[in-house]
């Protein structure tokens, strides 16, 4: 089955290796040169020093044995990919598991009962002893298996995201995954790239590379191929291209020199420690609230020690170790730890739904958004264009068909053209030469490989019976200037008879440097520009995208800069094209406005089209097809004020032809009104918005690498309705918590009391310390961890969003807290009571004490299944989890009670079955008190909306 390791590598070229040889600058790598050129790849990170940046690119090359016109050939990479293994670093070092474990018993609480070990130990109270630290230890193995869950689950999704790179292998430039590039490989740089590995540079236009990564620099340094100093420091090595770092300008070609640990960063990030990724606002906030607890309640044991031994005069040990019982009855230990899994779970539900969490407390923000800013294109609409209108030489065209299959015809009036008049024919011309992409048909249809926008041209000039291919011959590409957002277009030179520069892009970057226009016949003729603007917004109603052509001679001309389409351009004319807005937006935008939460989009596009696509999408709900939103324009913005700025981004649904600083200047406004704000961005300059924004959010696969790495979230699908579907999770997370915080600390609650009462009043304990500690643990672990896998509930998206600095319990919560816990004290006193007074042994009151936290507390996870709604609304059987813990507490419960052993470990007795009867009762005492509280609760809030309705 194997496919010969070894027998298919690449064997040396003499050749090469004789060409190298005849390099200059070789003598002083004489060693590593007696090696051919693969072997001395492969064993490049022996010789980690080669001074890269010395060498001039040819002999980097040589050494390399890398051609940068064809790049590495199959058996090459393959032969070089096993030797050097996957180009990823190392994951980062965490806490080992062995002091992950160990950290487990570095709490509060494990140090009290420790001590309390040890005074068992003193008193020879031996079995106590070991029940205590056995429960301590079996405590720390869940904490330990479960904390590891949460961490791979999150490790996992860090995997999900990985970074591609354009390179050159066997003449064809590929888009591959980062983590298969070898040294040697010709890799393709442009503006927004993450750098996948240490590069070389060969050719370099424009490039400015943010090395913040590695040199803490955060201004961009501009680049060049040039060899410099042997001695040179890494942070002014312009000639080289380190892995990690951002490509925020320009475009180049490199060679791979190195790959994976042996990169810059790779040395670097070994070094580093993984910090504490768990951590968010709310599990911090929970943490600090359980450290107060925490010392609130040993200053309270510490009272009833005090009470217990100098009021009533009983022996110190004992008081000791009934205050050791309150602490650990009241120490709600599994808080945390369930709080985290509960993240941990909502972050994977989230990524089944195409949001990929990169900043954890992004999970919980999500659920108070109020405000979503996104982009337009391929966000809320589909980025499948079609063009389907012409204007050129003032005389439009409608083209027929849809999709990318280059079928329809072109017409005027109804009425087919069979002869393209010359101007036509020049605009279809312009689209296919200043066009970087590429459509091609594979088994399942039509396919663009690169932007849809151009695509669209290619399929317009190919249903007119314009060749690619037939066009680039006659008129060979020379240079190009690269589409940039903040330009606003893409220009070409070309070769051929005559030579012309082709320039397209956003109307009014094009109108601004056309001085003429070409007229129907293709003579040169004044320009109208009302007579464009006019058709412009005619498209544009429509919900047309429109892009402006213009050309000018090349004569002269073997590279072009911005200068040379500066102005004196002949204006050719205008492509409309559809781009339908996604059916899913549509809904979800929907879902957002029922949820309070507005949707404003934030385009590039022109004012006009945005708000015919708007309407088309219903994200203003008082818009209509006909009377479209209000857009605001980047250059109208540009005109107001800071107030007017500020209201204008509250009022305002629609901003067109905005600028990435405009994006950050909105973000901003709406922040200072108090609105919780999510934006999309997918260019280089969209990162200070993200990042300002409460949640950046980048797109998986039009997005820049530069963007994902300043976003809190990735959507992988790129589609405007995963927003909403994290949302959507994100408000159920932040539910469940509650739910599992209102559940779990009545047991707390309802302990403590049952022992405080039980020493003021100088009775013995209804629970003891090891009593304590086993019920807590098993209903946290049993019970309580079944909430987090509760789904979301049915409304969840009618609820207005979370105010973000709402206390986590409302008063509702607290008194609903105090209530179970005041019913679990009094049922199990009384129980407690009775059963002594019936004259059944301490042991066996006991274990009828405990039952009725069991019991009580599997009755209150039913009612816990949801804030509001009863469990037979949410249906019986949504989440099985909860009859499977139930019958496990049960269990567990029974084992405890019948079985000798655990009755010696733990102090109980077996109890007669009809001693089960009462505590059933308070079971289901609990059970109705609070299924009538919600009902009660409910009802009221129906009638108080009704009222409010009616008012309105
Ligand atoms: P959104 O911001 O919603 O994604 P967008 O794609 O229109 O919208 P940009 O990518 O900033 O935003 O594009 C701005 C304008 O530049 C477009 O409206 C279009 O006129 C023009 N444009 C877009 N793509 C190209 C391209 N490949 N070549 C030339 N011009 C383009």
């Amino acid at each position: 089955m194997g496919t010969g390791h070894g027998a298919e590598a690449v064997a040396p070229a003499p050749v090469v290796r004789m060409i190298i040889g005849s390099l200059p600058g070789f003598a002083p790598y004489s060693r590593a040169f007696a090696l051919a050129p693969l072997e001395f790849a492969c064993n490049m990170k022996s010789v980690p020093e080669t001074p890269w940046h010395r060498l001039p690119p040819e002999e980097v090359l040589g050494l390399l044995g890398a051609n940068p016109q064809q790049g590495l050939e199959a058996p090459e990479v393959q032969a070089r990919q096993r030797s050097h293994g996957p180009n990823a670093l190392p994951p980062p070092k965490g806490r080992g598991p062995l002091l992950r474990f160990l950290l487990q018993f570095h709490q509060v609480l494990v140090h009290i009962l420790l001590v309390a070990t040890v005074i068992k130990l003193a008193v020879g109270a031996y079995t106590d002893a070991a029940v205590i630290f056995g429960v301590i230890f079996l405590n720390a193995v869940i904490g330990f298996v479960q904390e590891g869950k949460a961490l791979g689950a999150l490790e996992a999704l860090a995997r999900a995201l990985t970074t591609e790179a354009t390179v050159l292998r066997g003449g064809q430039r590929q888009r591959i995954d980062a983590r298969a590039l070898v040294p040697g490989d010709i890799v393709l740089l442009a503006s927004g790239d993450k750098v996948p590995a240490d590069l070389r540079l060969l050719g370099v236009r424009e490039l400015r590379v943010a090395e913040a990564a590695l040199t803490g620099e955060s201004l961009p340094v501009e680049k060049n191929a040039d060899p410099l100093a042997a001695d040179t420091v890494l942070a002014d090595r312009r000639n080289m291209a380190y892995s990690s770092t951002l490509v925020h300008y320009g475009t180049a070609t490199g060679v791979v020199v190195a790959t994976g640990s042996g990169t810059e960063i790779g040395r670097i990030s070994q070094l580093l420690a993984q910090t504490d990724v768990l951590a968010t606002p709310l599990t911090q906030r929970i943490t600090r609230f359980s450290h107060w607890l925490m010392w609130a309640i040993l200053s309270l044991a510490a009272l009833t020690f005090a009470v217990g031994t100098f009021v009533h005069g009983k022996p110190l040990i004992d008081m000791f170790l009934a205050a050791v019982a309150l602490a650990v009855a009241m120490i709600p230990e599994g808080l945390v730890v369930v709080l985290t899994i509960t993240l941990a779970i909502g972050v994977s539900r989230m990524a089944r739904r195409h949001a990929i969490i990169r900043h954890l407390p992004a999970v919980e923000t999500l659920g108070s958004t109020t405000v979503i800013c996104s982009d337009k294109t391929g966000t809320l609409t589909r980025n499948e264009m079609t063009v389907q209108r012409l204007w050129a030489g003032g005389a439009g065209a409608e083209v027929g068909g849809v999709g990318y299959a280059p079928q329809g015809a072109l017409s005027r009036d109804g009425q087919p053209l069979p002869v393209l008049p010359p101007a036509l024919h020049e605009l279809l011309r312009a689209g296919l030469l200043c066009n970087d992409a590429v459509l091609r048909e594979d088994g399942s249809g039509w396919r663009i490989d690169g932007d849809p926008t151009e695509g669209a041209l290619i399929v317009a000039a190919r249903k007119a019976g314009l060749l690619e291919a037939a066009e680039a011959t006659a008129q060979p590409r020379l240079d190009a200037l690269p589409f940039e957002s903040q330009h606003q277009y893409m220009a070409t030179l070309h070769g051929g008879a005559p030579p012309r520069l082709y320039l397209k892009g956003a109307v009014e970057a094009v109108l601004a440097r056309c001085s003429h226009a070409l007229a129907a016949d293709g003579s040169r003729q004044p320009l109208a520009a009302d007579a464009v603007h006019a058709q412009v917004e005619a498209m544009a109603r429509l919900g047309l995208r429109v892009l402006a052509f213009a050309r000018r001679s090349g004569q002269g001309l073997a590279h072009i800069g911005h200068d040379d389409v500066a102005g004196g351009l002949e204006f050719i004319g205008l492509q409309g094209m559809i781009d339908p807005p996604r059916a899913e937006a549509v809904r979800a935008v929907q879902a957002c406005h029922t949820a309070g939460i507005r949707v404003k989009m934030i385009t590039g596009d022109h004012a006009v089209t945005a708000a015919a696509i708007a309407a088309e999408i219903g994200l203003d709900p008082r818009a209509t097809r006909e009377r479209p939103p209000r857009a605001l324009s980047g250059r109208e913005l540009e005109a107001l004020d800071a107030a007017a700025f500020e209201a204008a981004a509250a009022d305002t649904a629609v901003f067109a032809r905005v600028t990435p600083e405009q994006k950050l200047r909105l973000v901003q406004a709406l922040q200072a009104r108090g609105e919780v704000v999510a934006m999309t961005g997918d260019g280089v300059n969209d990162a200070p918005a993200l990042k300002r924004a409460d949640i950046g959010v980048a797109m998986g696969i039009t997005g820049t690498e530069v963007s994902k790495e300043a976003a809190a979230m990735v959507l992988t699908d790129d589609n405007f309705a995963s927003i909403e579907a994290a949302v959507e999770e994100g408000r159920g997370v932040f539910d469940n918590i509650v739910k599992f915080i209102s559940w779990i600390l009545p047991t707390n609650a309802g302990q403590g009391l049952v022992i405080i009462a039980a020493i003021l009043a100088a009775q013995p304990l209804p629970i003891l310390p090891v009593q304590a500690l086993w019920i807590n643990m098993t209903t946290a672990v049993l019970l309580g961890l079944t909430l987090c896998f509760e789904p979301r509930e049915a409304g969840i998206m009618r609820r207005p969003p979370r105010r973000p600095e709402a206390p986590i319990l409302n008063l509702e919560l607290v008194l609903r807290i105090v209530l179970v816990g005041v019913m679990l004290m009094v049922g199990a006193t009384v129980l407690f009571h009775d059963a002594l007074a019936r004259g059944l042994s301490e042991a066996e009151a006991r274990t009828i004490a405990l039952a009725v936290f069991a019991v009580g507390q599997s009755f209150y996870l039913l009612n816990m299944r949801s804030l509001r709604q009863s469990m037979w609304r949410l249906g019986l059987m949504s989440n099985p989890w909860i009859w499977v813990g139930i019958a496990a507490m049960m269990g567990s419960q029974l084992l405890l009670t019948y079985v000798p052993l655990m009755n010696t470990l733990f102090h109980t007795a077996p109890i007669a079955a009809a001693e089960w009867l009462p505590v059933l009762a308070v079971g289901l005492t609990i059970y109705a008190v609070i299924g009538a509280e919600k009902l009660l609760r409910k009802t009221l809030e129906a009638r108080a909306a009704k009222a409010s309705g009616g008012k309105a």
